[in-house]
């Protein structure tokens, strides 16, 4: 085991250099620790990149829009002053309709009502109250992120004030209360079908609780997915995502670029083959390359799966331990395209020409788009079959960012749900043509043209995710977040603090509380816990 843990070891090393494995770096080296950041992948940043896929095209590859990052993070780690620059979306969404027109949504009240007024005037009214309580709920949610879950079975005293917080909030929801309770822990279809009459508005709403859910709008525990994409106010307002300048990837640089500056040392194409345990304690990691690098403490980014069962050695942890990872749900019903386009699409009843309007700045809603389509298509994928007509967000960056591509080209980002997760690597090289035929079809539907505007693109699938990503099964969150797998439940009813049966080793990634989506909470939580505990 060569000197693990021993002499000339680092206090820390981080598996993975997602952007959680970033932060928790950041975090540690700021406080004096020795810490060191292994990636096996030649870009830093996980699922949070910026890569040139095509030459000029810079693409979000995996996420694609940042609202949840905790402002924590980027207010302690000075992320703006190593780059970073949210560039917030106004309107943040549209909803294309066939014949022309459609539901533009932002931050002009007046204008959303005039939008949703052609629908429904009663949404109209609706949507500002609806807003307002998912604000008032968040406002009572979002302190349990910035810290380790209460964990009611192990209570301890650092867990009495994000508890008397929420607590406090939850009291002054009053009777707005059992709605609450309804949200966090019922599904999205009857909250939004009590709120709303008309589809496009119910549809383009119930798109954030499927999103990387393997689910349908009538799922238990949509609801709180739902919840979970409103957290968060990056764009500048809640629930309105921003891009960030030089795409996603500009977010992990600058978190590299704070670990780096506080002394963390990265390592890219450095993948970790075992995480060494001796005496029931971590003592540091062998990479594929043979060479073995001690710590004291080990943080792991990779998702649960991949560190609990292909990274340790089985026989140091407990049975049941090993069977509750084998457990979670790593199902993923995602395709990712990013493609590269000639020119932007023109929609009906949208002025021609190069300019982008309004409706080319937010996320594009195309394919299902209302209630019952959304059920059908999550139907179709629990058969195995992939959905006629799947739900699809489009995003196009560079209108917003005219770095990302060269002058007067595009870069599109495509969020395909509802493929039927578990088909092989193999089945998607027969299919991603003929599916990314399906999808640009379904843009054309709007934007005529759209499919021949593409030069270039990708499919990546959920075996795909995995290869390249390094994430279980190819979801995105490293495991569902079902209610039974939140707070101090995440990933394992008793091991919601970080820490492992492992003395030494915790995750630091988006398999631990409080889950996936690009918010640096995981990291800075496992990092300040690891300090708490060193102390
Ligand atoms: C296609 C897609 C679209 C998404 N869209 C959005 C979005 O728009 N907005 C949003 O907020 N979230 C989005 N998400 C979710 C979000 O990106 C992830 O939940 C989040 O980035 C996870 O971050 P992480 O740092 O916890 O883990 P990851 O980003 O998964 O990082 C883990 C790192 O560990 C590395 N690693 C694994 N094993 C080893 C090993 N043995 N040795 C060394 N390194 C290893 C991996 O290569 C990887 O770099 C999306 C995800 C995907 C995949």
């Amino acid at each position: 085991m060569g000197d693990a843990g021993g002499k000339g070891a680092f206090d820390a090393i981080v598996v993975g250099a997602g952007h959680n494995g970033l932060t928790a770096a950041a975090y540690l080296a700021r406080a004096g620790l020795q810490t060191l950041v292994l990636e096996r992948r030649p870009v830093l940043g996980g699922a949070c990149v910026t890569e040139e896929l095509w030459p000029g095209f810079q693409c979000s590859r995996a996420a694609y829009v940042a609202g949840l990052v905790r402002p924590a993070v980027v207010r302690e780690l000075g992320l703006e002053g190593h780059g970073l620059r949210f560039l917030p979306r106004d309107p943040s969404s549209f909803t294309p309709l066939p014949e022309g027109g459609g539901l533009l949504l932002g931050r002009d009240e007046q204008a959303n009502a005039r939008s949703i007024g052609a629908f429904s005037r009663r949404d109209a009214e609706a949507l500002p109250r609806y807003e307002a309580m998912l604000d008032r709920i968040a406002r009572v949610i979002e302190p349990l992120l910035d810290a380790p879950a209460p964990d009611p079975a192990r209570p301890r005293w650092a867990d009495l004030l994000p508890l008397a917080r929420a607590a406090r909030g939850a009291l002054r929801l009053r009777r707005e209360l059992p709605e609450a309770l309804g949200l966090l822990l019922g599904a999205a279809r009857p909250v939004l079908e009590t709120w709303f009459e008309s589809e496009p508005l119910r549809g383009t709403l119930a798109t954030d609780a499927l999103i990387g859910a393997f689910a349908s709008p009538s799922s238990p525990g949509t609801g709180y997915v739902l919840f979970h994409h409103v957290m968060g106010d990056t764009g500048g307002a809640r629930g309105v995502w921003a891009y960030v300048k030089g795409g996603m990837g500009a977010f992990s640089d600058a978190l590299a670029a704070a670990a780096e500056a506080a002394g963390a040392t990265l390592r890219r194409e450095a993948p970790v083959a075992r995480i060494l345990v001796a005496g029931g304690r971590a003592r540091g990691v062998e990479l594929v390359d043979g060479s073995v690098i001690g710590a004291r403490a080990v943080l792991s980014c990779a998702d649960p799966q991949t560190t609990y069962l292909d990274l340790v050695d089985a026989a140091e942890l407990p049975e049941d331990f090993v069977r509750g990872i084998a457990a979670l749900d790593m199902r993923s019903p995602v395709v990712k395209i990013n493609a590269a386009l000639d020119r932007l699409p023109v929609f009906r009843g949208h002025g021609e020409g190069p300019a982008a309007g309004p409706e080319h700045r937010g996320t594009i809603h195309v394919g299902a788009l209302d209630l019952d389509a959304l059920e059908a298509s999550y139907v179709a994928a629990v058969g195995g079959e992939l959905p006629a007509r799947p739900m699809v967000e489009m995003t196009l960056p560079s209108v917003v960012d005219d770095g990302l591509a060269p002058p007067g080209k595009h870069v599109a980002s495509l969020f395909v749900q509802h493929v039927p997760p578990g088909l092989s690597a193999e089945r998607w090289d027969a299919l991603r043509p003929e599916f990314a035929r399906t999808v640009f079809a379904m843009v054309d539907e709007v934007a005529p043209g759209f499919s021949e505007s593409v030069l270039d693109y990708e499919v990546l699938a959920p075996p795909d995710l995995e290869r390249i990503f390094g994430l279980r099964g190819g979801n995105i969150f490293h495991g569902a977040m079902s209610l039974d797998r939140l707070a101090f439940m995440r990933p394992l009813p008793g091991h919601g603090r970080y820490a492992s049966p492992i003395e030494g080793l915790s995750l630091c990634g988006a398999g631990a509380h409080p889950g996936g989506g690009v918010m640096g909470a995981c990291g800075r939580n496992a990092a300040r816990e690891l300090l708490r505990k060193r102390r």
